[in-house]
């Protein structure tokens, strides 16, 4: 109803020519409009998380309004630059993807390049070298599958219960249990593929195939190499996707992180994002002690002169917003309505 509510009023002024009033506004042309994208769906992922992935129809909607609408999309780098200089162009806009999922290569990069638009890809770099699916997410997403079975945990971990997943809540409840067998255990990266595995036996579903599509999986160091060579900007998003509050534990993920993708690209990487847009003020120095020249967080909104370069806001974007609300993420508008905060992605690895 709310929904509806907001999309009227969206309507009512495009119609009577408030948003392009708006987005051709010098208080627009002072900002900077950086978009946050996660994964590009290969089967029915946005189905599981939409607030993570989207489908390629969907994402090539929004480049085609993006075009439509005039903005003009300026790598990040070029894009913070001007901002800080009172010199951006009308209708600013970048556009970042985080994790760097091997749907990138597959579904998002042939609609960039159709597109022709910059992108900036912040890559967490342990499940590039590591080709498997990624613990967390995978562990999350197979729960939602099986979601018509009951769960012996007791096959799986030493806890002694059952759990009908039928529910997002039990599925998460079946998600920690199984997090926190693997963290008391200290598992390795493939004992915990060995319990992903194990789990999907249980759950019936067939996990060589999630494999053989790289569902949940993040690109191979040959494809960040080939991204890298074909313009997709790589940046950090430590190696790990974890910000350690220990000084010495931040700056070696920061390290970490910085060296693979040197390894990969031969570029040296200087902007960063938050893994799930968690930051504490105490990682700010830490950041610029390393060399750190922006960071973005999961902060909904305009990025302004007046923003701190390490704490820059940005929209996620997600399939359920309707073309005319995604305009006013666009013009500005969206910025004087009241807005549901839309919940940063989960942390991996
Ligand atoms: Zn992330």
């Amino acid at each position: 109803m709310l929904k509806r509510l907001k999309q009227t009023t969206l309507q009512s002024l495009k119609t009577v020519g408030v948003s392009a009033m708006v987005h051709n506004s010098r208080w627009r042309g002072e900002r900077l409009l950086i978009l946050a994208y996660h994964g590009i769906s290969l089967l029915d992922e946005h189905e599981w998380n939409h607030t993570q992935y989207m489908p390629a129809d969907v994402f090539r909607l929004r480049l085609q309004q993006l075009k439509d609408s005039r903005c003009a999309v300026l790598p990040l780098a070029e894009a913070i630059e001007r901002l800080y200089k009172n010199d951006l162009p009308d209708r600013a806009v970048a556009i970042t993807f985080d994790d760097g999922t091997a749907d990138f290569y597959s579904r998002a990069f042939p609609l960039i390049t159709e597109f022709s638009v910059p992108v900036t890809l912040y890559l967490t770099t342990f499940y590039t070298q590591y080709q498997r699916p990624v613990f967390d997410l995978m562990t999350s997403y197979l729960l939602w599958k099986g979601r018509g079975e009951n769960l012996q945990l007791k096959s799986l971990t030493t806890e002694d219960s059952k759990i009908d997943l039928s529910s997002f809540a039990a599925q998460e409840t079946a998600r920690v249990a199984l997090l926190r067998f693997a963290h008391q255990n200290n598992f390795s990266a493939e004992e915990k593929d060995d319990l992903a595995h194990k789990l999907a036996r249980k759950l019936k579903v067939d996990y060589d195939l999630l494999l053989e599509k790289r569902i949940m999986q993040n690109l191979a160091p040959h494809e960040v190499t080939e991204l890298a060579a074909s313009g997709v900007d790589i940046q950090l998003h430590t190696h790990r996707h974890r910000t350690p509050n220990d000084r010495k534990l931040f700056l070696r993920e920061i390290e970490d992180n910085r060296q693979s993708i040197h390894a990969l690209t031969g570029q040296h990487a200087t902007h960063f994002c938050y893994p799930s847009g968690a930051y504490r003020r105490a990682f700010l120095p830490w950041l610029k002690e390393c060399g750190v020249v922006s960071a973005t967080t999961c902060e909904p909104g305009f990025a302004s002169v007046s923003a701190d370069r390490l704490l820059l806001p940005r929209v996620l974007d997600n399939p359920a917003l309707s073309p005319i609300e995604f305009e006013s993420c666009l013009t500005g508008v969206s910025a004087a309505l009241p807005r549901r905060r839309v919940p940063a992605h989960k942390v991996i690895g």
